[in-house]
């Protein structure tokens, strides 16, 4: 089997919060094959932006590794430093703040293309930033290489935002919740462009959503990986991870996703949780940190002991004391 592009390593994140440490992820395991599409979902504060950031390089981590191609990126020489600095890009949630709006979208993308060197001369940054608005669906190009962020809508200007990317190459991008903020009809041309570029470059992507309908849609040929407290709790092929839900928050947040049909809606069952408290990170339950809110909880052992992610159901991964394998 060919190196993962991506490895996370017991991967810890802590943040000092009014003097107390609070553990944002905690003991991460994680392996991205090259151009694969992978999903992380949770609620708000389940440690998934800072797994995200933390892939990207844009935080360090506070224990573990993480393994670009192999190598740690806390310990690369300046060239190998360049190829991930390069090859791993992250598209941010606000396109409206990630672009500088005294910039034209011209001066935007002809920036990391000539400061890396990918292109020399005006009229080859010219070709090369018209074909990288053709593949994010900006077309015809010329009608934007000259207008300023505000002069574009939220969807276009994401897709800037993906195409900057696109200018150095990568060989992933993590998009942090980066389809939130714009309407429905443009989240689907989004995640259709994303899908593309893995489709045609084979460029991997992690999108980091709290929202699991979203997911589902996006990495059905991929990946689905279920955050709550800061731990992986569920991950696996998103038809397995939604067709058959091991963990009990993977089954809570799938019962809770309305479906096209608004009889088929009211007629699924929705499975209650035992208290809609969401613990504070400054105070972590113990043992499973789902307990007090899971609706199959199991008595001491849940109390006591944390339960390690390890295959359970139809090739998932899965952290709870419950689970059971199945034969493929
Ligand atoms: Fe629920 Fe226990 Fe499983 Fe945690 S280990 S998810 S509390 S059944």
């Amino acid at each position: 089997m060919s190196e993962p592009l991506i490895t996370l390593e017991h991967v810890q994140r802590t943040f000092d919060v009014k003097g107390q440490t609070i553990t944002a992820v905690n003991d991460v395991n994680l392996e991205i094959p090259a151009g694969e599409v992978l999903c992380l979902v949770g609620e708000s504060g389940c440690g998934k932006t800072t797994t995200g950031k933390m892939i990207a390089g844009l935080l360090p981590v506070s224990y573990g590794r993480i393994l670009f191609r192999g190598q740690d990126i806390a310990a690369l020489a300046p060239a190998e430093r360049k190829s991930y600095r390069l090859g791993v890009q992250m598209v941010h949630q606000d396109p409206y703040a990630s672009l500088n709006p005294v910039q034209t979208i011209a001066d935007i993308l002809a920036a990391p293309l000539q400061h890396h060197r990918f292109t020399r001369g005006e009229a080859e940054t010219r070709k090369r930033m018209r074909e990288l608005l053709e593949i994010v669906d900006l077309t015809p190009p010329d009608d934007y290489l000259d207008k300023y962020p505000h002069q574009l809508s939220g969807g276009q200007r994401q897709r800037v935002s993906v195409a900057r990317a696109l200018t150095v190459n990568p060989a992933f991008i993590v998009a942090d919740e980066a389809v939130s903020m714009v309407d429905v009809s443009i989240r689907i041309s989004l995640l259709k462009m994303f899908t593309r570029l893995k489709d045609e470059m084979g460029v991997g992507v992690l999108l980091i959503t709290h929202d699991l309908a979203l997911a589902k849609y996006f990495a059905w040929e991929g990946r689905i990986g279920v955050m709550y407290l800061g731990r992986l709790v569920e991950i696996g092929p998103a038809r397995q991870v939604v067709g058959h839900p091991q963990h009990p928050y993977t089954q809570v947040l799938l019962s809770a996703i309305p479906e096209a049909d608004p009889d088929v809606t009211r007629a699924k069952p929705r499975i209650a949780l035992r208290s809609t408290d969401v613990p504070s990170l400054l105070r972590l339950p113990t043992g499973c940190t789902f307990h007090p809110r899971c609706p199959a909880f199991a008595g001491e052992v849940c109390a006591r002991e944390v339960p390690a992610l390890k295959r359970a159901g139809w090739g998932s991964d899965v952290a709870c004391h419950l689970a059971q394998a199945h034969e493929p």
